[in-house]
């Protein structure tokens, strides 16, 4: 897994990325109480480790190839579990 900034690289090319837009699945992720994925079956996701179809979302907000990530309302689930 690579830290965070690393998926802030701008050299990541478009074609990459659409692919990636075209991957990954665009239903929001629906975290249990353990912080796993019950929406992309990730179920032992380390704590404080993310689905990577949120990570993936992320990054693709970040080059605005999407407009949106996952529901903010599914991330908070954990914070308040
Ligand atoms: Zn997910």
């Amino acid at each position: 897994m690579l830290p965070y900034d690393a998926y802030l690289d701008e050299s990541i090319p478009d074609h990459v990325l659409q692919l990636l837009a075209d991957l990954v699945d665009p239903d929001d992720c629906w975290f249990d109480h353990r912080g796993g994925c019950q929406a992309h079956g990730y179920l032992d996701l380390e704590p404080g480790v993310l689905c990577p179809h949120h990570e993936a979302k992320q990054l693709l907000v970040e080059h605005k190839v999407i407009e949106r990530e996952c529901d903010e309302s599914a991330i908070n689930g954990i914070r308040g579990g």
